[in-house]
């Protein structure tokens, strides 16, 4: 990888997709360089036939050396969350935007450094790979880096957080929230307003499933890379031939 080569994960990305195939070949990902100083690869967990989808940032200090995405304090916070909004950890395939732990050194400790640009859209195919696969119905994205990843770089979370987004190529109905990191790293005298608000944004993507979960055999989303073109908003839009009249719009 040159300096001036473009980071991507998509000469990794096996030619025949299954979720066993794709989780194999991630291990060996060196598409940007976040795997250099990362324990392991943190693959997408769940059922292959989710109801749900839930895009995190990316894995964490005790994800890193779980191997196994949302399983620190931000995941049980997560697990809270999504059991009080009536969704059930066994329809919900859990995956991050970035597949690699992007760290820096602190004393004896690893602190979390948010990803940059290049390295989100280095491992998007990853992601879409995964979206193709699993064609889950619904797709939850939690904070910013997931939603710019699946909704493109004008996507605001504060602004569109807990709308029923349609008309994308790759899941039936997409609802964006925070990331639950944030409500623990934010004023803990707002910690529980904010985790109601967090509730309510997942009760929406809960309000879908029924839906979801009686469809017998879900429709192949379309890979994103050959149909979607962005919107106005920059938003990731179905191709309009492909979707017909539907429009990505948000439903307020
Ligand atoms: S972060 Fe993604 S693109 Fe970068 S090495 Fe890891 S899996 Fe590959």
């Amino acid at each position: 990888m040159g300096p001036n080569e473009p980071w991507t994960a998509a000469p990794f990305i096996p030619r025949r997709r299954t979720l066993s195939s794709l989780r194999q070949a991630a291990h060996s990902c060196r598409g940007c360089p976040l795997w250099k100083r990362a324990t392991q690869t943190v693959f997408g967990q769940g059922p292959s036939r989710p109801a749900l989808l839930v895009v995190g940032e990316q894995p964490g200090d005790r994800e890193d050396l779980a191997g196994r995405p949302f399983v620190g304090p931000a995941g049980r916070l997560l697990d809270q969350a999504l059991a009080a909004a009536g969704i059930a950890r066994d329809e919900v395939y859990f995956t991050n935007a970035v597949k690699h732990f992007k760290w820096a050194p602190s004393g004896k400790r690893r602190l979390h450094q948010k990803p940059g640009a290049r390295e989100i859209a280095a491992c998007r195919p990853w992601l879409e790979a995964e979206l193709e696969v699993l064609a889950a119905p619904v797709v939850v994205t939690l904070g910013a880096t997931a939603a710019r990843s699946l909704l493109g770089p004008a996507f605001r979370v504060t602004r569109e957080r807990g709308k029923i987004l349609r008309g994308l190529p790759w899941a039936g109905a997409v609802v964006a929230s925070i990331h639950p990191a944030a409500i623990l790293r934010g004023d803990p005298l707002e910690r529980a307003r904010a985790l109601e608000q967090f509730v309510a944004d997942l009760r929406v993507a809960a309000a879908l499933l029924p839906k979801a979960r009686e469809r017998p055999n879900p429709a192949k989303p379309e890979p994103m890379l050959r149909g979607g073109h962005r919107g106005a908003t920059g938003m990731r839009t179905a191709h309009p031939r492909r979707v017909g009249k539907r429009q990505a719009s948000a439903n307020t």
